[in-house]
């Protein structure tokens, strides 16, 4: 009799996950059940900063998945990190995008392109959770045209001085350092860009301004200012030009947890939307009887594991360390727009309930507009893919 090969896709692990990737991902949902999933509505509410969360996922070793073990990360996986960014964000987008901004933006530049010293320096202090990760590229005038930097840093001796302003940073105000672009020669335009450490405490730093968001509330967006910032030569990460390159990259890593981001958000909804079908009545049936209602659900469900499929991809090809630009635009295009029509529907399906805060869907649709618009919008995604299409 022919032998079975027992596969990967066992019924519970639809998606082929190693009992690493299953074990992490249940860790994390335990977690958020009883960590992020009860202070999701308040912080939303009140716009407050969840730090004892974040010191909490420290203290589990979470902080940084991805980040090799020598420098106080777990030494995982992509694939587990977008686990762990997928089950937060069911429960609290703003968590989730802290959470993912701290890793892919504020710790994983410092693990591609820093020296040694400075990795050794630098990491534990997000890894720990004692401090979140922060990264600044854009400006007031450099969004999407993220090569339109006017912050500068200026040469004198050993040091650098640096003078500008950024706009829309994630979690700078709870960051003992935060990654910077700046100008530091503008005639050769975006090859004229370096990256900088600087640590929180330069005198001339400060966090000016924070912003008051439609969604994403519990999670700090803040301007910056940067008043003759005198940084020792050693703050500047990899070799003078190579700014631009560097952001590109960590982008490129970024766009998958934003996806992460998106679908997670959108399967909380979809969640909640289901069991409210499931109970709600309406003519003697419950409202998931008429086929309407069926149709936006078989949708979403349709659409979130195209979505999954679209974002476990791009992660093991980052894991593989096969080219993964292209699948990672279009994962996070994908995933974003999945999640705001699915954020929407579940606030349809819930009716005249699904627009009150007594119900966490209005939150989620809120939350996942940004997914639309951070790491780069959703024409800017599509720019890339039709770059990578020869366009
Ligand atoms: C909550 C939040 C958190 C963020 N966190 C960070 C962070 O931690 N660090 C950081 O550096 N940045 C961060 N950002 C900034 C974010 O990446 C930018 O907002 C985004 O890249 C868009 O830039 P912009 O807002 O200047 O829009 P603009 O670039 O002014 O775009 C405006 C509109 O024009 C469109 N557009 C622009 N260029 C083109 C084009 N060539 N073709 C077609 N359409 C175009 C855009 O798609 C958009 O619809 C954050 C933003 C938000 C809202």
């Amino acid at each position: 009799m022919p032998t079975m090969t027992k596969s990967p896709l066992a019924a519970g692990n639809l998606y082929g996950l190693t009992d690493e990737q299953l074990q992490l991902q249940e860790m994390v949902r335990e977690f958020v059940k009883r960590e992020v999933a009860p202070h999701a509505a308040e912080i939303d509410e009140t716009e407050r900063f969840p730090v004892e969360t974040f010191k909490k996922l420290g203290q589990l070793g979470l902080m940084g998945i991805p980040v090799p073990a020598e420098y106080g990360g777990a030494g995982s996986d992509t694939m587990s990190y977008v686990l762990a960014v997928e089950e937060i964000a069911k429960a609290c987008g703003s968590t989730g995008l802290s959470f993912a901004a701290h890793i892919s933006l504020g710790s994983m530049p410092l693990v591609y392109f820093g020296t040694e010293e400075q990795k050794k320096k630098w990491l534990p202090y997000v890894t720990s959770g004692e401090f979140m990760g922060s990264w600044a590229l854009t400006e007031p005038q450099a969004g999407s045209d993220a090569s339109r930097q006017q912050t500068v840093a200026v040469r004198e001796g050993d040091s650098w001085v640096l003078n500008g302003r950024k706009t829309f940073i994630t979690n700078a105000p709870y960051a003992r350092y935060v990654i910077v672009m700046a100008m530091t020669d503008k005639s050769k335009g975006n090859k004229g860009i370096s990256s900088f450490i600087v640590p929180t405490d330069t005198p001339g730093f400060s966090v000016s301004k924070h912003e008051h968001k439609m969604g994403m509330r519990g999670s700090p967006t803040t301007e910056l200012t940067f008043e003759n910032v005198r940084l020792p030569a050693d703050c500047m990460i990899s070799e003078e030009g190579s700014g631009f390159k560097q952001a590109m990259k960590t982008l490129d890593g970024g766009r998958i947890s934003i996806a992460a981001l998106a679908l997670g958000i959108a399967t909380g909804a979809f969640e909640v939307a289901l069991a409210y079908a499931k109970e709600r009545e309406a003519f003697g049936q419950t409202i998931g009887s008429f086929q309407l209602v069926q149709a936006m659900l078989a949708d979403a469900a349709t659409e979130l594991h195209a979505a999954r499929l679209m974002i476990y991809h791009a992660a093991r090809l980052k894991d593989a360390n096969l080219p993964h630009t292209q699948a990672g635009a279009q994962a996070k295009l994908y995933a974003s727009e999945v999640s705001a029509r699915v954020t929407a529907n579940a606030v349809q399906i819930l009716g005249g309930y699904g627009y009150l805060k007594d119900f966490p869907v209005e939150r989620m649709m809120r939350d996942s507009k940004l997914c639309e618009i951070g790491e780069g919008t959703s024409q800017i995604q599509r720019i890339v893919i039709a770059r990578n299409l020869g366009l």
